[in-house]
């Protein structure tokens, strides 16, 4: 039998990139050895086209990209957004159309159609220019829910029955389309097995709720340590944790993954 290929599907926030200051740099070492094995590594985030673009660029990627909690994959030279390989989840028209009938309704939020480019700074800690590519959203709204836990279960409820999902991330509450990390992921898996001609390990790293559809699909699950406690999974064959925060546990545990599989203890153990 060919030995099976592996395929990395990251996070961004939180995951491989820090919390507070968006770095990376404590996750090289795996990085550079991911690259000299060949290995692909998928960024799969809440991000836009525009953000992972330019990361994709600064961290020297070439593999496709995953934008919007799944809503769209990109091969890694689309030039621009409207261009995604595969168009998964909902336009962010609609999805800004329905939010403002429920702030008619009286439901009370901010998200980053209500801020410009210096409150995105504020929110979320990006620099203004990095502020400017987080804005141009496609298929997604991030916000802050205002209201009390009871209002805010009735507002996920109601964009739940019109088909919408709601997802809570590491810091927004994540309005899109009926998509999510784990189906692109599994798309993904598909083309390279096709591609390849081999049977492929998938590899997730995630830090909060949103990642959970992507380690639930994933072979290999790994939760990288934040602030909050690790999110549950039903799946419980070949999941991870890491002992250090954000990139610092990616390196940790990709270092830790990497000797399994040279040691052949790693195996597909979900179902595309
Ligand atoms: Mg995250």
């Amino acid at each position: 039998m060919t030995s099976a290929r592996l395929l990395v599907f990251t996070d961004m926030d939180g995951t491989l990139l820090d919390h507070d200051n968006y770095s990376w740099q404590a996750a090289e070492p795996a990085l550079a050895e991911l690259t000299k094995q060949e290995i692909p590594v998928i960024c799969n985030t809440s991000k836009t086209f525009a953000e992972v673009k330019q990361l994709h660029q600064q961290l020297g990627l070439s593999a496709p990209f995953i934008v919007e909690n799944g809503s769209a994959i990109y091969s890694a030279n689309a030039e621009t957004a409207d261009q995604p390989a595969h168009n998964i989840g909902a336009k962010r028209q609609q999805i800004l159309s329905e939010l403002s009938f429920l702030r008619q309704q009286g439901h009370q939020f901010e998200g980053f159609n209500d801020w410009h480019n210096e409150e995105i700074v504020q929110q979320t800690g990006l620099s203004i220019a990095e502020a400017e590519l987080s804005g141009q959203r496609q298929y997604s709204e991030p916000l802050l829910y205002k209201g009390n836990e009871q209002q805010k279960a009735q507002f996920i409820e109601y964009l739940q029955a019109k088909n919408y999902l709601a997802l809570q991330g590491g810091r927004f509450l994540s309005i899109q389309g009926q998509c999510d990390k784990g189906k692109a992921l599994l798309k993904l898996k598909a083309e390279y097995e096709n591609l390849w001609q081999t049977p492929v390990i998938t590899i997730a790293l995630g830090d909060s709720q949103n990642d959970c559809a992507m380690l639930e699909a994933a072979d290999v699950s790994v939760w990288i340590k934040s602030h909050k406690a690790f999110p549950t999974i039903q799946k419980k064959e070949q999941v991870f944790y890491s002992d250090l925060f954000g990139p610092a546990g990616w390196n940790e545990t990709m270092a830790h993954i990497l000797l399994l599989h040279s040691n052949k203890q790693l195996k597909p153990v979900t179902t595309s």
